[in-house]
């Protein structure tokens, strides 16, 4: 029996000249889809971010591009890496751009399919697991469960000025039961005070889960009240989760410490 699945999905193949915008998944590269796996078998050059699993990029003899950004450290501009994108397809390369989690969830990968398509560069977006879902998978958390929560919230902790996201934060409080932060550790202190002070309650179970999907995965539980004083113990990339569906990862936590 032929077991190489992948090779009988007749999976689109990255044509010279295309850029495909992939999502590598949280961290273990086990994760990565299909078309992903595809891309990184058949580019001549990667653009990859920070967030990307080093043995993915291994698989490749394609030329490699850091294209990273990191809280603070700025190594290079969206607007460059955007060019550099139609600057690369232009010249008839097969294009990878590879990023953390999924390419349209706080990824800025809408920009740089508009900055594909403006050029007239032809693009596909390959959408990857998420960190606030996937993530939180691996740390025995379901981001909805049907006796906890019926919606869930994805909010960004800061925005482009690298300050807390201005979002009414009452209204935040009172729509869906579980949230579920992004880059939110440094306010993560600011945030919780923000939503006890529309109500919700100081027990309230939350999650910090860092390095989620990874070897040096770590998850704190703690309240919200406790929230801001764990975030700053916790590592820095972490995916921050509020609601009475954190309380599951005490039965469902499943991944070997
Ligand atoms: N596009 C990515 C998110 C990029 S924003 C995605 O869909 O997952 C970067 C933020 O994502 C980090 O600050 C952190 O909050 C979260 N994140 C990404 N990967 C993570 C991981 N492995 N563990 C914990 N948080 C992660």
């Amino acid at each position: 029996m032929d077991r190489n699945l992948v090779a009988k999905l007749g999976l689109a193949d990255l044509e010279p000249g295309w850029v495909w915008l992939v999502g590598a998944g949280p961290g273990d590269p086990g994760l990565i889809t299909a078309l992903g796996l595809q891309a990184l078998a058949q580019a001549d050059a990667i653009l990859f971010d920070a967030l990307v699993d080093e043995t993915l990029l291994s698989l490749s003899d394609a030329e490699k591009i850091y294209a990273g950004k990191r809280a603070g450290v700025r190594s290079c501009k969206q607007d460059e890496i955007s060019d550099l994108l139609v600057s690369l397809a232009k010249e008839g390369k097969r294009v990878l751009r590879l990023k953390g989690g999924d390419p349209f969830v706080f990824g800025r990968g809408g920009e740089e399919a508009q900055a594909l398509a403006r050029a007239g560069v032809n693009f596909r977006i390959v959408p990857g697991i998420t960190a606030g879902i996937g993530g939180l998978a691996y740390a025995g958390i379901p981001v909805t469960h049907r006796d906890t929560n019926h919606a869930v919230t994805f909010i960004t902790g800061h925005g482009v000025d690298g300050k807390l996201t201005s979002l009414d934060w009452a209204a935040v409080s009172h729509g869906a039961p579980t949230l579920v932060l992004y880059m939110a550790r440094r306010f993560a202190g600011e945030i919780a005070d923000a939503l006890m002070a529309a109500g919700r309650g100081p027990d309230e179970a939350c999650a910090i889960v860092s390095n989620a999907a990874r070897d040096n995965q770590q998850v704190i539980v703690t309240t919200l009240a406790g929230l801001g004083a764990a975030a700053q113990t916790a590592e820095p990339l972490s995916i921050i989760v509020i609601g009475e569906n954190v309380k599951l990862a005490g039965e469902l936590s499943w991944l070997a410490p």
